[in-house]
């Protein structure tokens, strides 16, 4: 057996990690800047965060704790699904991560009741996961936008900004042209129907960018919260310095030709739009 390997040798890592407790994590929260009483909106790789007590549900309980009663924790909901219609009570959204489909679950949390969903616990839950449009997912009038007006912050625990859903409401908000094909079913008048729409959306890994655009200005926190690096700054921040570039030059995320088939799309819809604004029903 080659004990060099890399997977032998993180497995071995991952081993002797201290098991971080709830005491500990509310401490680098903290320390971190999570403002007690704020608006907090999540977005996390569980595996980089472990091993901590209680494990996901400890990690939720943490960040309600640093909180406290006055602050309202948000996190990502959406369906992995585009084929079924969306059920806030029942579909599971895993491709967000253990910890946000564990959220969701979660006595008190309220999920929004749209593809798009996201969830929320505490004083600005109801406004937060209030009705949202589902051919604009993360408009003004959309979860991330609520947060965005309410100077809620933004905690990326363990991903980078590619996983940060904010930057895709600067780009609505500074008005790119770009848009993907996407559809979802959904139920209209007790019939199955599909809905095609146009989106703002790309590979979004040019969005990691914006680390150097906040930490430029002073924007942006980073430490650790368990195990895993952790970045924090205000929404309202994030949609400013991205706005503002966007405004310099639309294309800025978007991969050169030819690198990404997501990337190929957007960049074709600059130059023939395939779906207006707004959405069709097929
Ligand atoms: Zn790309």
């Amino acid at each position: 057996m080659d004990y060099t390997r890399g997977g032998w040798t993180l497995n071995m890592q991952h081993e002797t990690l201290e098991t971080l407790s709830h005491k500990q994590l509310t401490q680098q929260l903290r320390d971190l800047g999570v403002r007690p009483g704020g608006i907090l909106l999540v977005h996390c790789s569980f595996s980089r965060v472990r091993p901590i007590e209680r494990g996901p549900v400890g990690l939720i309980e943490a960040l309600q704790a640093t909180l406290g009663p006055a602050g309202t924790l948000v996190m990502p909901s959406m369906t992995d699904d585009d084929d079924h219609p969306f059920d806030p009570q029942r579909t599971p959204c895993v491709h967000m991560g253990v910890v946000a489909n564990t959220y969701w679950q979660m006595p008190n949390v309220l999920r929004s009741d749209s593809p798009h969903a996201f969830s929320a616990q505490g004083p600005e839950a109801a406004r937060i996961t209030a009705p949202h449009p589902v051919d604009v997912p993360h408009g003004l009038d959309s979860p991330v936008g609520r947060v965005y007006e309410r100077d809620g912050q933004v905690l990326l625990l363990g991903v980078g900004h590619d996983a940060n859903t904010t930057i895709h409401l600067a780009e609505s908000l500074a008005g790119v042209r770009y848009r993907r094909k996407k559809h979802i079913l959904v139920l209209k008048a007790g019939r199955l129907t599909r809905l095609a729409y146009a989106e703002i959306d790309h590979c979004c890994q040019n969005f990691n960018l914006v680390d150097e655009w906040l930490e430029a200005k002073g924007l942006q926190r980073r430490g650790r919260v368990g195990h895993a690096e952790a970045r924090l700054a205000r929404s309202r921040d994030i949609v400013n310095v991205v706005t503002e570039r966007l405004q310099r030059n639309e294309t800025i995320f978007l991969h050169p030709l030819g690198v990404d088939e997501e990337c190929d799309e957007a960049r074709a819809s600059l130059v023939s739009p395939s779906l207006p604004g707004g959405c069709v029903l097929d």
